[in-house]
Parts: structure tokens; sequence; C-alpha cells
């Protein structure tokens, strides 16, 4: 009798154990980074718009955003503590200093037959957004990144770029007369040209949405949200039943602050909120998403120094026109967003990321 007991227990803590790991473990993960979003670039937006997203989030962290050697880093290695859970040089993307792979947390989700996707303002190829699907010792390098990316085994990659993977006689800027859009192809993928066509697409394809030759246009100057490309890729990735994991990228936030031109940026800003509205809508109906919304660094140390309440009244001033080592935010809502309250350093994002992951 005593050893049935004993059984029971054991039975018992064991289902217990694996209920609490499955509660704080989410299906699916939306990571939404805002190049260059200091934490004033959150609280203009905060401030000009009662209705900000950025309101909702009840889990808040700050992220230390240095290199491995580098108090400034760039959005490259930013991108790859992210992706990796490791810092590593400026410039280098998932790789360490020695050159070698650094495991992403896309490579996992693949391992575990999850959707990985990525929706960006900039370059597909671009250096935020390419250290979570490939590796290279150089952000500069667009041609062997794109290469790459063709085999990354992306399901959904939306954003600029095509006159990287398209050769100079077909209008790209490519000199080996390599055409990879024909290689996408070949491997099933469905390329779409504008964001019309990106619409009417079936969520059951596997696509390349190249919306530009070059990065995609200002926010102010596209007739579409990063918020509707957010929509169109989790009805894509929504597909799978193991679940995905996706990065949406506002990059053109960190230009507007090298900029130094107010105007853009805080527009960037909206267009970026649309994206975290679309994410958190999705995780409130889902019920097991995580959506995690953070930075790669500040650009800028931009502050605001006057104003009112009024949206147009902001007085918005510049330290510089480099990134900054200014504290970035990481906003968390749902199934394992307690892991990433307080102060840390950026590649104890990729960490956390992984154990969510079970790695
Ligand atoms: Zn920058």
């Amino acid at each position: 009798m005593n050893r049935l007991i004993r059984i029971a227990l054991v039975l018992y803590l064991v289902i217990f154990a694996a209920n609490i790991q499955g509660a704080d473990k989410p299906k699916n993960i939306i990571i939404l980074i805002g190049d260059g979003m200091g934490l004033n670039y959150v609280a203009a937006n905060v401030l000009m718009h009662e209705d900000s997203p950025f309101r909702k989030f009840a889990t808040i962290g700050l992220s230390i955003t240095k290199s491995i050697d580098e108090l400034i880093t760039d959005s490259a290695a930013a991108a790859t503590a992210i992706a990796t859970g490791y810092q590593t040089r400026n410039r280098y993307i998932s790789v360490d200093t020695n050159y070698n792979k650094l495991y992403t947390i896309f490579e996992r989700a693949q391992s575990l037959n999850m959707a990985t996707g990525v929706v960006v303002t900039d370059n597909i190829p671009g250096a935020s957004p390419s250290p979570f699907y490939i590796h290279h010792h150089s952000r500069h390098d667009y041609f062997e990144i794109a290469d790459q990316i063709v085999d990354s085994k992306l399901d959904v990659a939306i954003g600029g770029g095509a006159e990287y993977l398209l050769p100079i006689e077909q209008g790209g800027s490519r000199k080996d007369s390599v055409n990879l859009i024909e290689e996408l192809e070949l491997l099933d993928y469905k390329v779409y040209y504008n964001f019309d066509d990106l619409s009417g697409s079936f969520p059951s394809e596997k696509i390349f949405g190249l919306l530009d030759m070059g990065s995609l246009p200002r926010a102010s100057q596209r007739d579409y949200s990063l918020g509707k490309l957010t929509s169109i890729a989790v009805d894509h990735l929504n597909e799978n039943d193991n679940g995905f994991i996706m990065v949406v990228e506002g990059s053109q936030i960190d230009w507007a602050g090298h900029d130094t031109n107010y105007v853009y940026l805080l527009v960037e800003m909206e267009d970026f909120a649309t994206a975290v509205n679309t994410a958190l809508e999705f995780a409130e109906n889902d019920g097991n998403t995580l959506v995690i919304v953070t930075s790669d660094h500040d650009t800028g140390g931009m502050t605001i120094t006057d104003g009112s309440f009024n949206a147009d009244s902001l007085k918005i001033e510049f330290i510089n026109t480099h990134h900054t080592a200014g504290f970035v935010g990481v906003f968390a809502y749902g199934p394992g967003s307690e892991l990433f309250n307080g102060i840390y350093d950026n590649y104890m994002i990729g960490q956390k990321l992984f154990k969510l992951l079970d790695y």
C-alpha cells in the first residue's frame, strides 16, 4: 500500500511539474524590433497617443545593448545577441569572434518543426533581420547573405532588397549573373513584388514578398502599414500546427534617428505601433503567443525637451547622429513574459527565448 501511495505521489508530482512547464511556454513567439528605438522614442509614442500599444504591456525589462568588445553596438551584433544568446563583434552576423556559427532561435524552432518568418521595412538581407537566419562575418556582404537566405528555410519573408537577388541584366545589382528568385521558385516559394498581390496570397504558401528593389519606402510614402504586412505573415505562419516564431522590424526608426529627423521618426514609430497592435491582437485572441517588443540600441540620444500633450507640440532634440549605450525597453505579453522583467544584457533575451524553446 505504502508503495502504491509513493508511486501515485511521484506520478502526481511529475504531471504537476509538466503542467507548470507547459503553462509557461508559448506555442508562438512574435519578436518586434524597433531599430534604434531608445526609451524616449517609446515615450514620444506614448505621449502622443492615448491608445499607444506600449501602454498595454504589464511586463517590462531594460536591456543593456553593448557588443562583446564595444560599448556602442551596431545592429548586427545586437540582433545576433537576441537571435543566439551570445554577444559578438559589431558587423558580425551570428558568428562568434572566431567566425564559428552561433545556433539561432530560428534554427532551434525549425528543429521543432515550427514555422519561421520575417517582416522588415529594410532589405531582407539587412543587418537586423539576418542574424536570425544566416551566419556571416560581415553585414556588408549583401550578396553572400542573400545566397544564404535562399537556403534558410524561412516560411515567410517580407521586405525589400530584390536587387540583391537579381543579376544586373534583370534590373538587380548582382554581378555574378545568378538569379536567386528563380532558385526560390524552384524551392516552391511564391514570390510577390507588390502589396496588392501579396495580400491575395494563400496562407498555405511559402512566400517571399520582395516589395522593392531596395528597402521599402518610408511609412509616409507607402499605402500599406507594417501592421498589414505583419498580419499577412501571421496568417501564413499560423497554418503550422507546431507554432511559429517571427521577427518584425521597424527598420527605419533608426534611420530617422541618424538623420535627427523627428517628423520621419514619429511617423515610423506610428507605423511600428501598427505592427505591435497586430501582434497583441493576435496574441490576445490566440492565448498561447508570446509578444516581445524591444530594440537593438538607442540612436541619437533623442529626448523630449518641451511641449504639451499635443502631438504637434513635442519639442524633440538629439544628442548626436550615432548609436548610444542608452537602455532600450523589453515589453513582454503572453505565456513566458514574466522571464523578461528586470535589467539584463541583450544576449539574455536570446537565452530566455531559447529556454522557452526547450533548449
Ligand atoms: Zn543605426
